[in-house]
């Protein structure tokens, strides 16, 4: 502790004993654990940001919101706002910020602000995306170069407000399943959109509830009274000027839900809704004005759209868990307990319990920016080299889909081990997290995130198996999958060779663990589903919950060697060669917590000793309890400023309780009598 904290900490102490009104501790508390950083705080920011310059355009970004009455919710707390409040709210910061988008000259704090308001408001967030990102990319996609130009501007400065229209009420996951229907007039060169039944009715669409003008719905191409495939379409929903719906569409909004209620997710019925036969995008499949048929040569193109939506899943995740993370580490801290008054957070039970957490939230961010980056470059091969785009899809398909349910389902992991770990204040909707959780549940089901986690780990469960099966016929595989190569190597070795907790340190000694892991589950399963006499579906479902679990192995697998590239890539940086030694333990306690959370797997396989597991146990709790002491240092290198966290008890300075009891004091009808007092109280 310094000698100013020493004095500070005395001089409190007599003034506890000499007052019965005992001061705050907190900001204290708080000060002596930043002193506990073994490493540059602002160099860590720069890094999980992904530069210095982004990190500073974003701490910019967040003053320009607190600043700006259009941009941050004003008249209230947010957590008080209702409904249609929260609508217009959301409506009035996108009108602002489309704005700024023509003022700001400088596209990088464009961008920090864009991101900026989506960690401020997750429905901010959810209707950008669907229109700038979705139905952007959609045109970029799917659509033919003549949609893109003639529709892209408009898009891009909302004068469309584009809607992507996937879910149906009777079908959503099993897309083959879908019954809204496109049929070509040939007469007339037009397309009928029809929802012909009740269970085809669009629903959940994102903001076609009441401000979608247009949108790009997947429907049953059908010509000739054939079924042709699926495939999207362009289809006018509301006039731009008045807002009214367009003859033959009948859309509503689906009213209350638990999370993100600024967006107006809707549903959508059309009654044969005519348009043009360009109105189908085209750059794939294709149909002529004869009324022929051109199938796209590589079907799966359609949904290549939801890999960059399951991608930007891991940028929520390190900033909703970033958030909540901060907020309960800074209250862990300064809450105070038991007979010696200890800081909860000192707790075996506690920092247990938040330290992989924080730990996972480091790893996904080295590793967010080097798999979307990826993904980036692969998209720009769309339109120069098509054969080459197609040829990672496989790949880069079986990624984003494994990581976006497991990263989202240990998204909801971590929400709710800071939600246990703040007592009855995690109840409290101006605390952040009640809301974090409504909000965030989505993401391991909807469209938006790329579709529901059950279906889409068991893709990538697939591509492992199919690799698999490709490397046991003598072929090599790259990409993710390359670690199967070395099967028979793999294959030879039955036991651990942990001898030592300090190997637990070592990221490749646990990577190949792991690894040894995934390759043990694969063979088995693939020897299970190869020996089976039933038809494939049900071998498959008799499976399911192998293959699940296989899925995740393979994602968290993949978690593991990129943030080791990731952090070997630092080490050429020399503002963050010095966060290498932290940067390597947060990825240890990763490891373990991942090796330690597939115990009874490895088990299964007899792989450990007693001895070793209790090696690794130990290990574990070591390096959580490690990490705790650097826990403030951490969340305080994410930079999420007071306002942009909402939370009273998560404050920077540590006098969480002025700051929760002001919250309390500000809020609409926190004292006198209430309306009903007259009607009812009174009358008993
Ligand atoms: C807030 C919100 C916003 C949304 N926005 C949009 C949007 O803008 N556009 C759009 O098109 N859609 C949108 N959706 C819809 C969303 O995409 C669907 O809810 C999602 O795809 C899941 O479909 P479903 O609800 O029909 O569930 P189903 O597909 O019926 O699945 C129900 C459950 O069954 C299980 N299950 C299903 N299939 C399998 C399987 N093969 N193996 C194992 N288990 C399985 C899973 O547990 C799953 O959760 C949104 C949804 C929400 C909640």
């Amino acid at each position: 502790m310094s000698k100013k904290n020493i004095a500070l900490d005395r001089l409190l102490t007599i003034q506890n004993h000499i007052s019965n009104q005992p001061q705050q501790t907190g900001p204290i508390d708080l000060a002596r654990e930043r002193e506990n950083a073994s490493f540059n705080v602002k160099h860590m920011n720069w890094l999980f940001w992904g530069s210095k310059e982004f990190a500073e355009a974003l701490q910019d970004a967040f003053l320009i919101i607190q600043r700006d009455p259009e941009l941050h919710f004003s008249g209230g707390h947010p957590f008080d706002l209702t409904r249609p409040e929260e609508r217009e709210a959301t409506m009035k910061q996108i009108f602002r910020y489309i704005q700024l988008k023509k003022s700001l000259k400088d596209p990088l704090l464009f961008k920090a602000l864009g991101v900026a308001m989506g960690m401020y408001s997750e429905s901010f967030n959810m209707k950008v995306y669907v229109n700038d990102y979705l139905m952007a990319q959609s045109f970029k996609l799917f659509g033919t170069t003549e949609q893109y130009d003639a529709y892209i501007n408009d898009i891009v400065n909302w004068k469309i407000i584009g809607c992507f229209a996937m879910t149906e009420l009777g079908h959503s996951s099993f897309l083959r399943g879908l019954e809204t229907t496109a049929t070509y007039d040939r007469e007339t060169d037009e397309f009928i959109i029809h929802s012909p039944t009740l269970t085809a009715t669009k629903i959940w669409i994102g903001m076609a509830g009441q401000t979608a003008t247009h949108t790009i719905a997947i429907c049953q191409t059908i010509i000739d009274g054939k079924k042709c495939g699926t495939n999207w379409f362009i289809v006018q929903l509301r006039d731009q000027k008045t807002g009214k719906l367009m003859p033959g569409v009948t859309a509503g909004d689906v009213g209350a839900k638990y999370g993100r209620n600024g967006i107006d997710n809707g549903w959508i019925q059309f009654s044969h809704v005519r348009i043009p036969r360009t109105n189908m995008m085209m750059k794939w499949s294709k149909v002529d004005k004869g009324g022929e048929y051109i199938p796209s040569a590589f079907p799966a193109v359609s949904y290549s759209v939801l890999i960059g939506e399951r991608l930007s899943v891991l940028s929520g995740a390190i900033s909703t868990c970033g958030q909540v993370l901060t907020i309960a580490c800074r209250y862990g801290c300064v809450r105070r307990q038991g007979a010696n008054e200890e800081q909860i957070m000192d707790y075996q039970s506690h920092y247990v319990r938040l330290m992989p957490c924080v730990a996972s939230t480091y790893v996904i961010s080295v590793i967010t920016r080097m798999i979307i980056n990826k993904w980036e470059g692969i998209m720009k091969l769309a339109q120069t080299s098509q054969e080459e785009f197609i040829s990672y899809l496989p790949d880069i398909h079986a990624i984003s889909s494994g990581l976006k349910a497991a990263i989202s389902w240990w998204g909801c992991e971590v929400l709710e081990r800071v939600r246990r770990s703040m007592g009855g204040y995690a109840y409290s909707s101006y605390n952040g997290i009640g809301g974090a959780i409504g909000d965030w549940g989505v993401v391991t089901t909807g469209k938006l995130s790329g579709g529901d986690n059950f279906v889409l780990i068991q893709q990538s469960a697939k591509y492992l198996l199919g690799s698999f099966k490709q490397v046991s016929h003598g072929k090599k595989v790259t990409g993710s999958v390359e670690f199967l190569n070395d099967i028979q190597q793999i294959r030879s070795s039955t036991k651990s060779i942990l001898s030592d907790e300090r190997q637990l340190l070592n990221l490749d000694f646990t990577l190949d663990m792991y690894t040894w892991l995934c390759c043990k589950k694969v063979d088995v399963l693939a020897a299970s589903l190869d020996s089976s006499t039933e038809g494939e579906e049900t071998t498959w479902n008799e499976n399911q919950v192998d293959l699940i679990k296989l899925g995740e192995l393979y994602s968290y697998r993949f978690t593991l060697s990129e943030y080791i590239k990731g952090i070997k890539e630092c080490s050429t940086n020399n503002e963050f060669k010095e966060l290498i030694p932290i940067l390597t333990k947060l990825g240890s306690l990763w490891a373990i917590h991942l090796i330690n959370d597939s115990l009874y797997l490895f088990l299964e396989e007899e792989y450990f000793s007693k001895e070793q597991v209790k090696m690794i146990k130990k290990c574990y709790l070591k390096l959580c309890k490690e990490i705790r002491k650097e826990c403030i240092p951490l969340v305080d290198s994410w930079g999420f400023s007071d306002f942009m966290l909402k939370a009273p008890l998560g404050k920077y300075d540590g006098d969480v309780y002025t700051a929760y009891l002001d919250t309390l004091k500000a809020a609409p009808n926190c004292m006198g009598i209430p309306d009903y007092w007259e009607k009812y109280v009174k009358n008993f």
